[in-house]
């Protein structure tokens, strides 16, 4: 019988570390050396002699915004799934976090409002860890780097030379020969065009239009009684309810007593003109988001415009060279209002290591890599695409097939059940903490506890 994709997820979400991994190559190489890349490396480097990181940017001074990840200026939650994958394999990072600063926020200090109404509490294991973007990665970079086997080489990978399979990365004139490659280059990772200019098969693109805009501010925190209770507060807006479209309005602590406040919507919204009107924006919400973005600017206005959610196929290739995979944002990204990118990303880890560990062909493609990580990506696809297409049919006014449109009631009455009853939050937000499939929601027996909620 074929297993189901709620067994699998649950399966990787709570795998634990190799206990005898088997040595399977004298050289691995990662291409990018951001998260995806970086747990990429500290996997292979429980199967490889070395490892070796092909990264673009300067990564020192740590802990600073860089070039080659513009998102990076914006907010950066890490969810208790992708947080506990990544305890997985760099034990003890996230007190090391917290006593450098980081944030970890357990399920009391986190505040969730759909449409100004607070969503009922839903507990667990559900502590996130909150810091900037580069805060965040330059912990997991300092511990990966620090493994014996792991180096990074500073250069931009331009292609790959192949043997029976890869064979090595090129960076302009030098190579980096590997018998394991893993593109970990991002949204705009270029493998597809080196494939297909080598005579490979190129991995179907899918995209899902989103046209969303991120406004972010950081601001000073002071040692105020609600500030030691409050950690993380999202709000996140129907499409009818805020005049001006803003849909998500997040604030979280980060390093070095400071709030970061990030509004998002779809098209223009007044909040990016100025911080006068990130404030007045900020006043509409629940009082907290006045309160935060009243201390004083330690960072003014960055903005953030990304068209799309997309992803790449990488199952069902016919012709794609062995010892090669692709992980993170190569090969799917996501609308990160839903903030699953890290977590994806540690999930994508997962299934290297258990490919790794049941000591696979290597002659072949990595077609058991690739069906592991599409359960991962479908997941994380159905919530965050799933929400996308279907507030692009309300506002088209597009015709939707009745299963979908049943699908969607269906989430809707969930989601609204959240806002009353604590067994559908506690189901709801494990799902979209990335503790558990979405498929654990489309049971008979959750939408009638909440149309039940819904009703009294
Ligand atoms: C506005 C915004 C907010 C977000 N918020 C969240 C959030 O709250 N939580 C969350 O989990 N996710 C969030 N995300 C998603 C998250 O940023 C990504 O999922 C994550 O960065 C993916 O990591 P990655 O390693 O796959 O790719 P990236 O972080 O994009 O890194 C790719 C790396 O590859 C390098 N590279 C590229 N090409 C080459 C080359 N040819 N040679 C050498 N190096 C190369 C780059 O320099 C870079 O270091 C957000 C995204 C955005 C846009």
């Amino acid at each position: 019988m074929t297993e189901s994709a709620v067994a699998v997820f649950d399966r990787l979400y709570r795998a634990g570390v190799p206990e005898r991994p088997v040595v399977l190559f004298d050289r691995a190489c990662v291409v990018g050396g951001s998260i995806a890349g970086l747990l990429a490396a500290r996997v292979l480097a429980d199967h490889a002699r070395e490892v070796v990181i092909v990264e673009r940017d300067q990564t020192e001074p740590a802990a600073q915004p860089r070039t080659g990840v513009p998102q990076d200026r914006h907010g950066h939650v890490l969810l208790p799934g992708g947080l506990s994958q990544i305890e997985r394999w760099l034990p003890g990072i996230a007190a090391e976090a917290e006593a450098l600063g980081g944030y970890l926020a357990g399920p009391d200090q986190q505040v969730v409002y759909h449409d100004g109404r607070e969503q009922a509490l839903a507990s667990g294991e559900a502590a996130m860890l909150l810091g900037t973007r580069p805060f965040l990665e330059a912990r997991i970079r300092s511990r990966v780097l620090a493994l014996p086997n792991v180096s990074t080489v500073s250069g931009q990978a331009t292609g790959l030379a192949y043997d029976v399979g890869v064979s090595g990365v090129r960076c302009g004139d030098e190579l980096v020969s590997a018998a394991f490659v893993v593109d970990a280059m991002g949204r705009a990772s270029k493998l597809s065009a080196w494939l297909e200019k080598d005579g490979y098969e190129r991995p179907r693109m899918r995209r899902v239009q989103t046209g969303i805009n991120y406004v972010t501010a950081l601001f000073e925190r002071a040692e105020s009684s609600w500030e030691q209770e409050i950690a993380c507060v999202l709000e996140r807006f129907t499409a009818q309810s805020m005049p001006f479209e803003l849909t998500v309005a997040h604030l979280s602590v980060i390093e070095d007593d400071q709030w970061l406040v990030m509004l998002m919507a779809y098209g223009d919204h007044p909040a990016a003109k100025s911080i006068e009107s990130f404030r007045s924006t900020c006043a509409e919400l629940p009082p907290v988001f006045a309160k935060a973005a009243g201390g004083a600017v330690t960072r003014g206005i960055q903005t953030y415009h990304q068209a799309d959610s997309r992803r790449r196929d990488f199952t069902g290739l016919s012709r794609f060279p062995a010892r090669l995979v692709a992980m993170g944002d190569a090969v799917a990204s996501f609308n990160p209002i839903y903030g699953q990118g890290l977590s994806s990303a540690a999930f994508h880890a997962a299934c290297l290591s258990e490919y790794l560990v049941g000591e696979p062909d290597l002659e072949v493609p990595a077609a058991g890599f690739f069906a592991l990580q599409e359960v991962v990506v479908d997941a994380a696809w159905a919530i965050s695409a799933g929400g996308d297409a279907a507030r692009q049919d309300l506002i088209t006014g597009a015709e939707v097939p009745e299963d979908v449109r049943r699908q969607r009631w269906a989430m809707s009455q969930i989601i609204k059940a959240t806002l009353v009853d604590k067994t559908v939050a506690a189901a709801f937000a494990a799902v979209t903490r990335m503790q558990a499939h979405p498929a654990t929601l489309r049971t008979p027996e959750m939408l009638e506890r909440a149309l039940a909620a819904n009703q009294r």
